[in-house]
């Protein structure tokens, strides 16, 4: 359990693609066209691997947020979106999905190279995600509609009553760093397949692949106004979207603590808010688990984007009589998930996303230290020059208190705690403001089903973990969120239900 030595952290040359994408001029996407920002401030864009400055891109003004959904507002009201026939919608949105795929190298490595993730990573697991949404939502540009309902309280034959779905408007989606380009996807597919028009504002750290998905949805025929992009920072740019009075429906995925915010904000207007928040993800082990599988598993759970997941699996608990075994288990994939520079071909994890971001994991590692809990693995930072980069950590004798135990890290640091029996474990694991998602391995399907019935998650994984899919409904219970995406029950999200009542 040595610390590995050996790897050079130094960053791999940039490719033409993405080197011509770092030079292009700060610019929103509005309206259909790139244009200016009213104001002269632009963000510098970061490589975490290196914490050197590669290029930057505007923060928008409040004109800039006003002109943004002055489009949308208009690309709404004129129809010019939801009032084309269903099938040319689908075959638009397939084309985004042949576009993000025709460009999949570039943007894997536009993603790993401004949120510090492996580019081979990004490109198995965000850019053909950020496809699949698209392709997922078109085939409901379609399919989604109302129902022929017979009244209740009225006599057979006396009405004629149906519903109509019908897009609900102007949409403002806000995007963290974790996987901006999936994240944007999966926001703006519903928008599409629903007949909406929205303006989307990727997070201020990892702007760098909305602004080309803006080239690839106005490559595909988005029409103008439909689609806006613009970029800045959240309390000046993403509030103004919050509390625009044109705006209808709030998406937001982001920390708990600005989801509440937000949703505060957007009730003066009484918009529609659905909201994807942060967790604190228990992963329970069973004792009949078969340890080889298992400690691979749970170790890719919390150290995939390295730990910085909404899923996270952060809070592990081990039966004790396969404690031991597995959190050793755990401690022989350090060198796999060493931290490298996202360019390198070897990599399994990269930085952190920031410095601010690398603060903050520390911090919480030196905090659990204080608190008592002992390091079973990492709790420190691999030699580099320059970049963000956190050793993959592992602390055992921890107890609920602590904060390491409480908080949302969001990085490479797991808890890991014994458990004797069921009920102990399912109070331990509930015992949390969080309710985004939880683990359970074991081979006994009876006790699966029995442990997933009884944890407060809204999705629950099986000898697996962190397996998202544009089909499955995805939100959070508890302080985790408010609403579904994804699934049909994320594109109903999109919809108003409107009740025609006919008499004959
Ligand atoms: P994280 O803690 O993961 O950085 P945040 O919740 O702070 O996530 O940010 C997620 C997104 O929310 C970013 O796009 C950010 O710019 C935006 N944001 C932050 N504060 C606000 C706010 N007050 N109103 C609207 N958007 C915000």
């Amino acid at each position: 359990m040595n610390e590995v030595t050996t790897i050079d952290r130094t960053q791999r040359e940039y490719s033409d693609a993405v080197k011509k994408a770092l030079a292009r001029k700060p610019q929103l996407y509005i309206n259909g066209e790139w244009v200016d920002s009213s104001g002269d401030q632009t963000i510098d864009v970061e490589d975490p691997s290196t914490g050197k400055v590669i290029s930057s891109f505007v923060e928008a003004t409040d004109k800039d947020i006003d002109r943004a959904v002055a489009a949308a507002r208009a690309a709404f009201d004129d129809r010019r979106w939801r009032g084309m026939p269903p099938v040319a919608r689908e075959k638009i949105m397939h084309k985004i999905a042949d576009l993000i795929e025709a460009n999949a190298d570039e943007l894997a490595e536009l993603e790993a190279i401004d949120v510090g993730k492996p580019k081979g990573m990004a490109a198995v697991v965000d850019v053909p995600g950020a496809a699949a949404h698209f392709r997922y939502m078109a085939g409901w540009a379609g399919k989604a509609g109302g129902e022929t309902q017979s009244p209740y309280s009225m006599p057979d034959g006396m009405m004629f009553a149906y519903t109509l779905k019908e897009p609900v408007g102007v949409c403002a989606q806000i995007v963290p760093w974790n996987f901006p380009l999936l994240m944007g996807c999966l926001k703006i597919a519903p928008v599409l397949a629903s007949g909406c028009t929205t303006i989307l504002k990727p997070a201020e750290q990892t702007s760098l692949t909305a602004l080309r998905l803006a080239d690839l949805i106005h490559e595909a025929g988005v029409p103008a106004g439909v689609v806006n992009i613009v970029t800045g920072y959240g309390h000046t740019g993403g509030d103004r979207l919050v509390k625009h009075p044109d705006v209808d429906k709030v998406a937001f995925t982001g920390s708990t603590e600005i989801g509440k915010l937000i949703n505060r904000n957007a009730t003066d207007t009484l918009k529609h808010v659905t909201l994807e928040l942060g967790g604190k993800s228990p992963v329970v082990v069973m004792p009949d688990v078969d340890v080889a599988e298992t400690a691979p598993g749970v170790s890719q759970a919390i150290f995939f984007n390295s730990g910085q997941v909404c899923v996270a699996g952060s809070r592990l608990y081990a039966h004790k009589s396969v404690f031991d075994k597995v959190v050793e288990g755990m401690a022989e994939t350090k060198d796999f998930w060493a931290p490298r520079a996202s360019l390198d071909p070897e990599g399994h994890m990269g930085p952190l996303v920031s410095a601010e971001q690398h603060e903050r994991v520390l911090g919480y590692i030196d905090a659990g230290k204080r608190d008592g809990a002992s390091v079973l693995m990492g709790g420190d930072v691999p030699s580099s020059d320059g970049g963000y980069y956190v050793n993959p950590t592992i602390l055992t004798d921890v107890n609920p208190q602590m904060s390491v135990v409480r908080e949302e890290i969001f990085g490479p640091v797991v808890v890991a705690q014994r458990f004797e029996d069921l009920d102990e474990v399912v109070k331990d694991a509930n015992d949390t403001q969080y309710g985004l998602a939880a683990g359970v391995w074991t081979k006994d399907v009876a006790a699966a089903h029995k442990i997933a019935a009884r944890l407060q998650a809204g999705t629950v994984w099986v000898n697996c973990h962190a397996m998202i899919d544009p089909a499955l409904p995805f939100g959070g219970y508890k302080e985790s969120g408010v609403g579904h995406e994804q699934g049909r029950l994320g594109l109903e999200a999109y919809f108003e239900t409107k009740s025609v009542i006919m008499k004959l």
